[in-house]
């Protein structure tokens, strides 16, 4: 009986880590947000936003948290704090927008970093304002001023060392918008949204449309518009997902989802790396260029290029090699194993 059990146990290897997405609707509670007719953010991105984890967890490998599921202001702070707990692999926030001028209308996706450019300011005090309703929010952002546009330009960029992967899905929403929601593509942009600031994964802010316009306001608050805005987050998800883990299965209709989690055991030829980023840009693989992290190596498949710190048979070794990588900011850094010439994440 005791070898018995002994030997079950030692024969149950972990199962694979599910990829983590933080879904983020706007607003909430004491803060409506924009409101338009009798339509208010804080409804419609929360709408958007539970239609898209529903078609999410569909997939048996990805976990879906909520930062609100509820009519409740979270500040943003704390926002960030529930998917850094998480350790999320990626945050999406859903807002909609609005502009003075009816005649605005279109999606964009925006990224946290810096531009020159004055243009869209408005959205981006609009959307960071609502700290102005939180406790302490000056000790909490470190005295940023939501109303004061010279308060943007000395923002720090901790979500520096994710912004190409972070670029990358906001890319791969936006063409998913155009080829299936057809409305005016506004692109990804690039500014200090303060709900994107504190969070150490990849992140992006998705706007689905503007309320202020009367066409779109009725687009995106029926189902059909819904759902087709929902496909389109959704799909450029799983398109992200599948440049970081060649392994990840997403389920199908109408097919048996068990294979997707199957468990493979490791065979002792199995040589391990640590895969510290990937992104479209080519970058040339030498330790300088990664922060001095030991033997770079770089991979291209199709448009991507993925890279990867050290080469070793030695799962401890591999895992040490991932803490390093994580102690110089490659935060989403994960181990991959290579078994006769096939890799797939751990
Ligand atoms: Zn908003």
């Amino acid at each position: 009986m005791i070898f018995a059990s002994v030997f079950s146990t030692a024969a149950t290897p972990d199962p694979p880590r599910k990829f983590v997405v933080v879904l983020d609707a706007g607003h909430g509670g004491k803060h409506p947000g924009n409101i338009s007719g009798n339509s208010q953010e804080k409804e419609v991105s929360l709408e958007v936003t539970l239609k898209l984890g529903k078609k999410l967890e569909e997939h048996p490998n990805i976990e879906v948290i909520y930062t609100r599921t509820k009519d409740v202001y979270v500040d943003l702070w704390k926002r960030a704090e529930i998917a850094n707990n998480a350790q999320a692999d990626l945050f999406v926030s859903i807002h909609c927008n609005a502009f003075f001028k009816e005649s605005a209308n279109g999606n964009e996706t925006w990224v946290l970093g810096l531009t020159k450019s004055k243009d869209n300011l408005e959205t981006v005090m609009k959307e960071n304002s609502v700290i102005l309703l939180e406790e302490n929010y000056k000790e909490n952002y470190n005295g940023f001023d939501p109303n004061d546009p010279s308060s943007y330009a000395t923002g720090v960029l901790t979500q520096e060392a994710n912004m190409e992967q972070s670029i990358e899905l906001a890319a791969m929403i936006q063409n998913n918008f155009a080829s299936n929601v057809k409305r005016t593509n506004r692109g990804v942009k690039q500014n200090w949204f303060v709900v994107l600031l504190k969070t150490y994964m990849p992140s992006v802010l998705v706007e689905i449309g503007f309320l202020s316009n009367n066409n779109e306001r009725s687009y995106i608050t029926s189902e059909s518009g819904q759902l087709k805005i929902v496909q389109s987050i959704h799909d450029g998800i799983i398109s992200y997902i599948k440049t970081r883990d060649v392994n990840f299965t997403p389920v199908k209709e109408n097919r048996p989802s068990s294979s997707a989690t199957a468990i493979q055991p490791i065979s002792s030829n199995a040589v391990y790396m640590v895969q510290i980023a990937a992104g479209s840009k080519s970058v040339e693989a030498r330790s300088a260029n990664f922060k001095k992290l030991p033997q770079i190596s770089r991979e291209k498949e199709g448009n991507i290029y993925r890279y990867f710190t050290g080469e070793t048979d030695s799962l401890e070794e591999a895992s040490e090699l991932r803490a390093q990588a994580v102690s110089k900011g490659y935060k989403t850094a994960f181990i991959v194993v290579v078994e006769n010439g096939v890799r797939r994440r751990l």
